[in-house]
């Protein structure tokens, strides 16, 4: 595993003294990134590009990861691609108009790590799935029908229904 210190961290301070308009591209290849606390990203690679504009500089980015999740029918563990695609202006200090924007880190390194963090967190889906007809679990012995099937029905009756039932049959 590589040391989270320094990777996804970007120098940039030389962008800085470039004229307007200078592009400079940093190429990401990671086999694995662990973003703490709790986001491993596998094959996580793109890239991000950070211009130097007027008032700062642009930062764009575009990465692909997987991350390992469960299949949200039969739980079973499933790679799940990722694609992000997103841009940031940092400011400088002093021509800061806009309070909730970033601004020129210091030290001219910008730390990729909590937004590449938190764009893919917003890509995860909520339920996925480890392919599109995965037919999940047996709901009467929880089994995974992938792997076996079962000589239990698809819709185990509605209970309301039983209850009709019993009642008809006691009247
Ligand atoms: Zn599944
Ligand atoms: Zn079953």
């Amino acid at each position: 595993m590589n040391n989270s210190q320094n990777i996804l961290r970007l120098n940039v301070g030389f962008v800085l003294h470039q004229t307007v308009g200078y592009k400079r591209d940093f190429l990401i290849e990671y086999p694995h990134v662990h973003l703490p606390p709790d986001l491993d990203l596998y094959n996580l690679s793109g890239t991000a590009w950070v211009t130097r504009v007027t008032n700062g500089l642009l930062l764009q980015v575009e990465l692909g990861a997987q991350i390992t999740a469960e299949c949200a029918r039969c739980l079973e563990s499933l790679s799940q691609p990722l694609e992000i695609n997103f841009a940031e202006v940092y400011t400088f200090k002093q021509d800061s108009a806009i309070e909730s924007g970033q601004v020129v880190p210091e030290d001219g390194v910008i730390d990729l790590q909590p937004l590449v963090r938190e764009e893919m967190l917003l890509t995860i889906p909520i339920n996925p799935l480890c392919s599109p007809d995965c037919i999940g679990l047996c709901p009467v012995c929880g089994g995974n029908r992938n792997v076996e099937p079962c000589s239990h029905k698809e819709h185990p009756g509605d209970p309301r229904l039983s209850v009709l039932k019993t009642l008809l049959k006691g009247g």
